[in-house]
C-alpha cells in the first residue's frame, strides 16, 4: 500500500520512494507526494528521478482500484523503472500550489453562497461550484467582494478527522449532494476553515486563506432550473 504523504502535509514538494510496480498503466510507489485526481481536484504532474537513467515525466496521477492506491501516469514511451528501484518523486509545485489556492477558495465560496453544492471542479487558475439555489438569487459583485474580504482576513485552514459514526450523526457536514465522502475506512477527513466552512474533503489546501490571493467571479451561469454555476479565476 502507498503512504499518502500529501494527506498530512500538502506543502511537500518531493519525497524519496521505492517502486512497487510499473506497467503500461502507470507506476506505483511505496510512498508519494503526488495527489491523485479526485474530489474535483486534478491529479498532480511532475517527475520521477531515478538514481540512474533518464527522469520519468509524470503527466497525470489517478487512483487505482484499491483504496489508497495511487497510479503515476508516465509520458508515452517513457522507460519504466524496475520494481524495487529507488527514486525521488517531485511534483510540479507551481501548478499544485495554484490548485491548492483555488481549491481552498472553493471552500470559502461554500460559506458565501448558501445552498447545496451539486458539483464542482478545480482547474489551473480557475474553479467552479454548482449550487442548488432558486432564480437569480446570486449577485456576482456581492459574492466577489465577500470572498475577497474573507481571503484578505487571513483565516487559518486545516484538516482534522472524524469517525464514520460521527459523520453519520452530523449529516449536515456534507455540502455536496453528488459526491458522498468515502465510508468504510473508519474515519473521514474533514477540511476546516474555522468558523466558516467544515466539510469532508480529501484534497490539498493552503494553511491560510490569505495565500489564495485576490480572485474574480468571472461568471454566474444558469445550468438548469435551480442550478447556478459560479466560476472563479485568480485576479492577478
Ligand atoms: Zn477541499
Amino acid at each position: 500500500m502507498t503512504e499518502l504523504l500529501f494527506r498530512n502535509d500538502g506543502y511537500l514538494r518531493s519525497c524519496s520512494a521505492r517502486v512497487i510496480a510499473a506497467d503500461e498503466h502507470g507506476i506505483r510507489l511505496d510512498r508519494t507526494v503526488f495527489y491523485p485526481m479526485g474530489g474535483g481536484q486534478p491529479g498532480d504532474t511532475g517527475v520521477l528521478r531515478l538514481a540512474e537513467g533518464l527522469p520519468i515525466t509524470i503527466l497525470d496521477t489517478v487512483k487505482g482500484a484499491l483504496p489508497d492506491e495511487v497510479i503515476h501516469v508516465p509520458a508515452p514511451g517513457a522507460a519504466l523503472p524496475e520494481p524495487g528501484a529507488e527514486l525521488v518523486a517531485e511534483i510540479d509545485w507551481d501548478r499544485r500550489y495554484r490548485l491548492m489556492r483555488m481549491h481552498t477558495c472553493l471552500h470559502l465560496l461554500c460559506s458565501v453562497v448558501l445552498g447545496a453544492v451539486t458539483g464542482g471542479q478545480v482547474s489551473d487558475g480557475r474553479g467552479r461550484l454548482d449550487f442548488d439555489v432558486p432564480g437569480s438569487s446570486l449577485d456576482k459583485d456581492a459574492i466577489a467582494s465577500r470572498l475577497n474580504a474573507l481571503i484578505a482576513e487571513g483565516h487559518p485552514a486545516g484538516a482534522r478527522w472524524i469517525t464514520d459514526a460521527g459523520l453519520d450523526t452530523t449529516p449536515e457536514l456534507v455540502r455536496t449532494m453528488s459526491v458522498k465522502p468515502p465510508h468504510g475506512t473508519g474515519r473521514v477527513r474533514l477540511m476546516e476553515i474555522a468558523g466558516l466552512d467544515l466539510q469532508p474533503c480529501g484534497g490539498t489546501h493552503v494553511r491560510n486563506t490569505a495565500e489564495i490571493g485576490p480572485v474574480a467571479v468571472t461568471k454566474i451561469e444558469n445550468k438548469g432550473r435551480q442550478n447556478r454555476r459560479v466560476i472563479l479565476a485568480f485576479a492577478e
